[in-house]
């Protein structure tokens, strides 16, 4: 970023109460924005969308170009999710194919994920925020995701994000019955950790003849035998 155009940003940022001041800033950022705008619109040269990508990191141009009659819907997306990429916060990289590294992104101030590859340049950051991620996610973010999950799943239970109550659940099963299988002690705490779950119907109220196991096991297990 030249000099002058860092200067602007500290002004805008930092010196909002002289307003007249930074009115004055803004309005010339306004001006280059317009200028820069007009100039995509005005040329057939195919670079134009190098340096289109380049201006989508200022905000100035998205928010004019949003204002701007000759742009379309999609064009008015790309450029907001290409900002929105380029501010985003990075998650991680992954290897495609020829084994170039890809960076995962989340879009600022959006659930979305988005890469620097030229598919989600421009086909998935078009994609509307209503379709599903199979379409809006290219194949890197898909493969993230899908490392994402298994990494997780391969993680100690007690390690995941849960709720406390779901792991006091698991930490007594594993307490008390230490042969019991890790999906298992899983299963029964997931299923009776739930929100509001140890409120639900009286307690067990059956012979328990040793006191080392805990009513919420067999809390779980008559409701996974019953039908
Ligand atoms: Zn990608």
């Amino acid at each position: 970023m030249p000099h002058s155009e860092k200067l602007t940003d500290f002004v805008l940022k930092e010196a909002s109460i002289f307003s007249p001041l930074a009115n004055f800033f803004e309005s010339r950022e306004n001006k280059k924005a317009l200028k820069r705008i007009d100039s995509h619109f005005r040329t057939d040269d195919k670079s134009k969308w190098d340096s289109f990508l380049r201006n989508t990191g200022r905000k100035s141009f998205v928010k004019n170009l949003s204002r701007d009659p000759r742009s379309d819907e999609k064009l008015v997306m790309h450029a907001d999710n290409m900002n929105r990429m380029r501010s985003g916060k990075k998650l991680g990289t992954v290897s495609g194919s020829t084994g170039k590294r890809y960076d995962i992104v989340k879009l600022r101030g959006s659930p979305r994920l988005g890469c620097n590859c030229n598919d989600w340049r421009y086909k998935r950051s078009v994609a509307l925020a209503s379709s599903p991620d199979s379409e809006k996610d290219c194949r890197h973010i898909k493969q993230w995701k899908r490392e994402k999950q298994t990494k997780v799943a391969g993680m100690s239970f007690l390690k995941q994000d849960r709720p406390e109550k779901v792991k006091d659940i698991y930490k007594a099963l594993k307490r008390d019955h230490p042969t019991m299988p890790a999906e298992m002690k899983a299963r029964i705490a997931a299923r009776q950790g739930k929100p509001g779950k140890q409120k639900q119907g009286p307690p067990y109220k059956g012979p328990i003849k040793s006191a080392s196991i805990p009513l919420s096991f067999f809390n779980a297990l008559s409701e996974i035998l019953s039908p």
